[in-house]
């Protein structure tokens, strides 16, 4: 029997991550890379002194039987709850709709709880972003990092990026550069702020119509560090598009008095605010296929860009890429 491979992964989103769990122990050496100074990619959270925000997914549903279970044993583990949380439609400063059928949960005490629960049983090395990969002779890959220094060799290298990351990376691999290439992302401005005293609003959360906005939701966490009333809001990727070069200061006031429209409230000075965009929030046009993987090159990726625009996609995109390395490595290895 042959030695087990060794794999990296390249990005711990929840793809990655759930890729990195379902292989351990099943290779050889699994290390996963990320450029960010913590793992969670789109489910992140933004800290601006004592506030803390979800500014990436709000939270999450579940379709899918296979993401169920995983759903459940989440929840046994005390790292997700269903979201009981009254959300409505609104219109113009009228609440025009109220959603209480569609199950949703959310991460404890925050989305990014579910990375962070992940990653402690990987091998993960943060602030390292991956820029070139260069294929062996004999097979396998070298990894660097943006300023050239080296990050080791692998068997087997799985990209669990957004798409245009992917098509990046493997330019030399066009089986899955060319799909990943062809992904259309949504642009989303996300504002962060948080009032000392609570706004007289009753509902936790609302799809906003007609608005800049289309997503405002009440962000409490057990833990907090104080009281305030801190709220997220999510401008509609059209705005968002044609706001995207602006400066922050003039998108924070523009996020505000939206708000204010939205939710029929008088201006309230915040205590702290802040303004995020993600350049590449949402892929538009995801290709349907779970995951891709090169055999002859020993190469695969996976996100939501395979499957669907949410942490579900992403997660069942991470369980279908560990399924095709591991009957790679029984075909090739055992
Ligand atoms: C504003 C917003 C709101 C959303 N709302 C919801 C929601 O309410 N419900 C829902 O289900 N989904 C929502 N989503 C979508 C959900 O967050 C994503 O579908 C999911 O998190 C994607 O996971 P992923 O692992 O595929 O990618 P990512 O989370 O993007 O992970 C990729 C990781 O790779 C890292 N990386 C990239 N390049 C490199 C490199 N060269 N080297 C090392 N690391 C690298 C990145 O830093 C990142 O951590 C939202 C997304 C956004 C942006």
């Amino acid at each position: 029997m042959k030695k087990k491979p060794s794999v990296a992964i390249i990005g711990a989103g929840l793809a990655g991550l759930t890729c990195g769990t379902a292989l351990k122990g099943l290779v050889e050496d699994l290390r996963i890379f990320e450029k960010n100074v913590t793992p969670g990619g789109r489910i992140g959270c933004f800290r601006a002194g004592d506030y803390e925000f979800n500014h990436g997914a709000q939270y999450f549903t579940v379709n899918n039987p296979l993401f169920w279970n995983i759903v459940s044993a989440w929840q046994t583990e005390g790292i997700v709850r269903p979201w009981d949380g009254w959300i409505v439609e609104l219109q113009k400063g009228q609440v025009t709709n109220s959603d209480m059928a569609t199950q949703r949960f959310v991460g404890v005490p925050r989305m990014l709880k579910v990375a962070e629960q992940l990653a402690l049983s990987c091998d993960l090395v943060t602030s390292v972003n991956i820029s070139e990969m260069e294929q062996q002779a004999g097979k396998g890959w070298r990894l660097f990092n943006e300023r050239g220094d080296y990050q080791g060799a692998y068997d087997i290298v799985i990209i669990a990026t957004a798409a245009h990351q992917v098509a990046d990376l493997c330019r030399s691999i066009p089986m899955i550069s060319k799909p990943a290439e062809n992904i259309d992302m949504t642009i989303c401005w996300s504002g962060m702020f948080a009032f000392e005293k609570a706004l007289n609003i009753p509902y936790d959360a609302a799809f906003v119509l007609d608005s800049p906005l289309s997503w405002i939701s009440r962000y409490q966490v057990a833990d907090a560090a104080n009281d305030a009333d801190c709220w997220v809001l999510q401008a509609s990727p059209e705005w968002s598009q044609q706001y995207v070069a602006s400066f922050r200061g003039r998108v924070m006031h523009a996020l505000l008095d939206a708000f204010w429209e939205a939710t029929d409230l008088g201006a309230d000075k915040p205590v702290s605010a802040s303004v995020h965009c993600w350049r590449h929030a949402l892929p538009i046009n995801p290709i349907s296929e779970d995951s891709l993987f090169d055999e002859s090159a020993a190469i695969g990726a996976c996100g939501d860009w395979c499957t669907a625009p949410r942490i579900e996609g992403a997660v069942l995109s991470g369980f279908s890429m560990a399924d095709r390395v591991m009957k790679y490595v029984h075909k090739h290895y055992d």
